[in-house]
């Protein structure tokens, strides 16, 4: 399979991702975009919210944008990494009103808003499906350094539980396009600004365990967000660091995002699958990582989840 039978007589694409745009989503969006632009007649355009800094080496970041003309309406739409339609940010509407809709994802839970839909939950990356329907020789450095950044994103740099021999084998492949693997990781997946370290701090020093040691749990308010002087797109990572306490399966991550509204990040280690435990609050994801955005008290909140945690690990023995 691979992305030519969807262009065929189509002269105008555009490119959506999901709000809050994370390495794998930036990364995909632009990696197609260099792709297409490198290598087909087409107008091609990306619309995305806004993202972070370190991410805007990548090419054609200078040309994403953030909001969508009413009037325009394309021949085709990619929608790359939503794993539901309510997910997809700036460009919503232009994947609505495009003449053809493909959702292309990893999420386990997408139910495929597209006409058509390729939806891999096995795989580690949007960026690494799309990758595979690429022709080799048409990937350029930047457009694989596009994707070599999604894949790193997604998989706490070849770490996580979801990488395959294949993910190792596509990555080699882009490595072989001469990119500088080796500053992509540091400087967009590592490196921290000063006020990103002391929320991290601030968000580990307050967590709690609970469940016999099993689960933790950190809330960020928005008045802890004003003193650090930092956004949403400054706790990216948090969750991760409270994953990696020894003993814990399930870490639990909230940050407010209105006055009665928090954003929740579950991670698992083995055994939770926490995909489901967000999808039963609206939400999504995978198995060791997902999401959801929850009304009420964040004390009810962590006591809700837990309970559904709790369920699974009773269940698994
Ligand atoms: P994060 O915790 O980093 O926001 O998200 C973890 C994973 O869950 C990502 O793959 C993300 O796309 C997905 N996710 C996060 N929040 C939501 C949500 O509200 N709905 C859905 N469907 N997926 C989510
Ligand atoms: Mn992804």
């Amino acid at each position: 399979m691979n992305l030519n039978k969807w262009l065929e007589n189509v002269t105008s694409a555009a490119i959506v991702g999901h709000v809050n745009p994370d390495g794998d989503c930036v990364g995909s969006c632009l990696g197609l975009y260099n792709y297409l632009i490198e290598n087909f007649k087409l107008e091609v355009d990306v619309y995305l919210e806004p993202f972070s800094e370190p991410l805007k080496f990548m090419s054609g970041s200078e040309k994403v944008q953030t909001e969508f003309a009413e009037n325009k309406q394309y021949d085709l739409c990619f929608a790359l990494d939503s794993g539901d339609e309510n997910r997809i940010g700036a460009g919503k509407q232009c994947f609505k009103t495009a003449a053809k809709k493909i959702c292309i994802d990893h999420h386990a839970t997408n139910k495929g808003y597209g006409d058509e839909n390729l939806i891999c939950p096995e795989i580690s990356s949007t960026a690494e499906v799309l990758t595979s329907l690429m022709e080799n020789d048409k990937i350029s450095k930047a457009t694989a350094e596009c994707l070599y950044t999604g894949i790193v994103h997604d998989t706490g740099v070849f770490q996580y539980s979801n990488v395959s021999p294949n993910t190792l084998r596509i990555a080699a492949d882009l490595l072989e396009k001469k990119i500088d693997a080796s500053s992509i990781i540091s400087n967009t997946f590592v490196e921290k600004t000063y006020k990103q370290q002391r929320i991290l701090g601030f968000a580990l020093s307050n967590s709690v365990l609970f469940m016999d040691n099993k689960c933790i749990f950190s809330i960020i308010r928005e008045a802890d967000m004003e003193r650090f002087g930092v956004n949403a797109l400054d706790l990216e990572g948090i969750v991760a660091h409270l994953r990696d306490t020894s003993g814990v399966e399930c870490a639990i991550f909230l940050y407010q995002t209105n006055a009665e509204e928090f954003k929740v990040s579950l991670r698992s280690k083995s055994i939770v699958d926490v995909g489901k435990v967000a999808a039963y609050y609206g939400g999504g994801g995978h198995a060791r990582a997902a999401g959801c955005t929850l009304n009420g008290s964040a004390r009810d909140m962590i006591n809700n989840i837990s309970r559904l945690v709790e369920a699974q690990l009773k269940e698994q023995g």
